[in-house]
């Protein structure tokens, strides 16, 4: 193995979390980590890719309002078929990185693997895993002849952690050309929306109250939001209330939504279906409170408490800010 690249999605110099996660496992399978970055803080997000192991950034530059997809898809692409040709790409499974995946295995006609929640090097080669049947299912993949190897590889799939000895490394930033794009670079973003929150994000927080139908009404989430406060963690929802629009899609845990891997997930009134299950199940610590035992959330709780979550739920609020 003797380079690999990383794709780093940053905003504002800040490199996504599933950035760090990727640099960190890429330097543990024996070759060069790389970096493809765009933005228009390059520079400062190259520290802090340094100081994860980056030995080189590559930058497209300044995107302005432009979808990433075309221009960096076509930017790594052109790179490759030039000759600069990494053996393996490593995407986070976010927005932007699927449809970066999706462009450069079309342009470069290179498979992609997908959904893939652990890679492992040996003899030069990289061998993946993938999460199959909601979670259910392990599956071990490997290119037999494509390079670069092309991985979309899940948020939470690696725990980020800088290299060492931190912040003694250089790192070489190289500007890369974007070549014509032609019409599948006419999109253009017009307008931005922040979903409001007032805790930590729902994917980094060490702490995640979920909520799900059985809390009976949606006013009855100011409890799931009040107790994610008190416990400086952030709300999260099963995807049927999302639905059910008692709640934002930025809540939402499982296969279609955010995976988390909390200290503690407190589920209250979820059932424990399997595209829940795997948003969520590798969390340390996991407390359930559902009124049914029978409920399969309980399969995997640490903790389980067999109640009715709106009265539970207030009790600890209460005994919480007693306790204070
Ligand atoms: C392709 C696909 C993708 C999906 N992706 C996701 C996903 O990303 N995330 C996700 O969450 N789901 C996803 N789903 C939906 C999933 O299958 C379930 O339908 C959903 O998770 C159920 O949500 P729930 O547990 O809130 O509701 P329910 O399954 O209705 O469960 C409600 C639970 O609350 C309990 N309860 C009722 N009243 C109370 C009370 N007063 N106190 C305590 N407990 C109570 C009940 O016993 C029950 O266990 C997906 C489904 C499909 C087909």
């Amino acid at each position: 193995m003797d380079t690999i690249w990383v794709l780093a999605e940053q905003r504002g110099g800040v490199p996504a979390g599933i950035v760090l996660e990727l640099l960190t496992a890429a330097r543990g399978f024996g070759g060069v980590v790389e970096v493809v970055t765009w933005g228009p803080s390059s520079e400062s997000t190259a520290t802090v890719l340094g100081r994860y192991g980056a030995a080189k950034v590559y930058d497209v530059g300044d995107i302005g309002e432009a979808l990433p997809g075309p221009k960096v898809a076509a930017a790594i692409a052109s790179q490759v078929s030039g000759g600069n040709r990494p053996d393996a790409v490593l995407i986070g499974a976010t927005h932007d990185g699927r449809d970066i995946a999706a462009r450069l295995s079309v342009r470069l006609d290179l498979p992609v693997l997908t959904n893939v929640v652990g890679i492992t090097a040996s003899g030069g080669r990289l061998t993946s895993d993938h999460s199959i049947f909601g979670g259910s299912t392990l599956l071990r993949a490997e290119f037999t002849d494509a390079i670069p190897g092309l991985f979309v590889v899940q948020p939470k799939s690696f725990v980020a952690e800088p290299a060492e000895p931190a912040g003694q490394r250089s790192v070489e930033i190289v500007a890369i050309e974007v070549p014509e794009t032609g019409a599948t670079d006419a999109a253009r973003i017009v307008a931005r929306h922040e979903e409001e929150r007032s805790g930590p994000e729902l994917d980094e927080a060490a702490v995640v109250v979920a909520g799900g139908r059985g809390l009976g009404s949606p006013g009855n989430f100011a409890l799931i939001t009040e107790l994610a406060q008190l416990l400086k963690g952030a709300p999260g929802a099963s995807r049927a209330i999302v639905d059910a629009g008692w709640v934002p899609y930025a809540l939402q845990i499982g296969q279609t939504g955010k995976t988390v891997k909390p200290m503690v997930y407190i589920a209250c009134g979820i059932s424990g279906a399997t595209q829940h299950m795997v948003g969520m199940k590798a969390a340390q610590k996991i407390i359930a409170i559902n009124k049914d035992r029978e409920a399969p959330i309980f399969t995997i709780a640490d903790l389980g408490v067999v109640g009715d979550a709106t009265k539970v739920v207030p009790k600890l609020i209460e005994a919480i800010k007693a306790r204070r």
